[in-house]
């Protein structure tokens, strides 16, 4: 991830320099505060940021954490996921999930997905349940929420859990409600570039069930809920009191935020419109639920179009470059179903430069570059070019 670019010409992938440039006096103060005070761990902070997460969510408890993939993981074993079990996947997401799976000691299980929007196909997840099922965990990819309705109904009837991956998509809504508070537990992860980072690492997991919400608060702090009544196996992942006290500062904006990525992708979508790259879901009439952590375009020329980029200074990115069951680890530790589609996103997917502080002739550029590059091939193909 290239974190920022001052060059004028160049249009960067993620800018947190200029995120998070407002922030610099408030962030000092923090610093100052937290020196003086010198309470690091499961601070008055910790607690402050957990309530106002839940309630920004919507729901009932908030546990802090140490990233993402530990809330993946202790939401896993809070309900009650181990060795022996299944755990259905996407078969495209990012690697933290499966390997959240088999931290619990459990086989992840890929699915394939939609090829409209390279989400968790509902019927390739139904088709996969065996009676080692345990649990099925929806990815709201690239800020999109899932069908979780479908999903729910799915797993509901058979005592499958569902546990959301929701690390891209804060503050996205299914309906009236936030992505991560329909199913059992929802995880966040607030690594740096994620629509709500932190300044390191930190994570969140959200629960409206007093059950998984103990469970976890023990999990994450050696497995003792009285200090050393180590009544549990447990772990150390704990959110930091800094970067609590950071997300705080930052969490009021973040609706904000979304809504300026929202801005972003309509922009995207009028100027593109006509070319031969798929929209990937994200048409006009769904830009209100989704939050647009990537704005994601396919086309087979994915690659001569990301050179093509590349060249006029266009930072993009390829969200996943292989499907889960074809990276290293997972050979003999997952079991794949047939997933073509997600395959196919794999040399197909391409992200656009999307950030809040973007301005809109950083959008027209990048627009202004992919119609050269589609206007150069029909050139090309007519002979009336090169
Ligand atoms: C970022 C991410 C994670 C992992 O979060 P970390 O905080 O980096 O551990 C898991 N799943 C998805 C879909 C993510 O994007």
């Amino acid at each position: 991830m290239k974190i920022t670019s001052k060059a004028s010409n160049r249009v960067p992938f993620v800018d947190l320099v200029r995120h998070h440039k407002p922030f610099q006096p408030a962030f000092a103060k923090i610093l100052q505060t937290t020196v003086k005070e010198s309470g690091f761990i499961l601070a008055p902070s910790v607690t402050q940021f957990e309530d106002a997460f839940a309630a920004w969510t919507g729901s009932r408890f908030a546990v802090g954490l140490a990233s993402g993939t530990d809330a993946l993981h202790l939401a896993l074993r809070a309900t009650g996921v181990g060795p022996g079990d299944e755990v259905i996947i996407p078969a495209m997401t990012f690697a933290a999930t499966a390997l959240a799976v088999m931290y619990a000691g459990a086989t992840p299980v890929t699915v394939d997905v939609r090829p409209s929007d390279g989400l968790i196909d509902p019927s390739a997840a139904e088709k996969a349940i065996t009676p080692l099922t345990k649990a099925i965990i929806p990815v709201h990819l690239y800020g999109k929420p899932c069908d979780l309705i479908t999903l729910k109904r799915i797993a509901d009837t058979r005592g499958i859990k569902i546990i959301e991956d929701a690390c891209q998509a804060h503050g996205a809504l299914l309906g009236k409600r936030k992505a991560g508070t329909l199913g059992a537990a929802g995880c966040f992860s607030f690594y740096p570039s994620k629509n709500l980072g932190a300044l390191g690492d930190g994570g969140m997991l959200v629960t409206d069930d007093p059950v998984i919400y103990e469970s976890v608060r023990m999990l994450r702090n050696y497995g003792q809920r009285i200090r050393y009544h180590h009544d549990s196996f447990g772990f150390n992942s704990r959110l930091d009191g800094l970067q609590a006290a950071f997300l705080s500062a930052k969490l009021p904006h973040v609706d904000g935020w979304n809504e300026l990525r929202r801005k972003h992708a309509r922009h995207y979508l009028k100027g593109l419109r006509g070319l031969p790259i798929g929209p990937m879901g994200h048409d006009a009439s769904e830009t209100n639920d989704h939050i647009f952590h990537l704005f994601v375009v396919r086309t087979h020329e994915r690659d001569a179009l990301q050179s093509h980029l590349t060249a006029a200074g266009i930072e993009t990115g390829i969200h996943y470059p292989f499907a889960v069951h074809q990276l290293g680890f997972a050979k003999g530790h997952v079991r794949a179903t047939s997933a073509p589609e997600a395959e196919r996103l794999a040399t197909e997917g391409l992200s656009l430069p999307i950030f809040p502080e973007m301005t809109s002739s950083e959008v027209d550029r990048v627009i202004q570059s992919i119609k050269t590059f589609f206007a150069k091939k029909s050139g090309r193909r007519s002979g009336t070019e090169d």
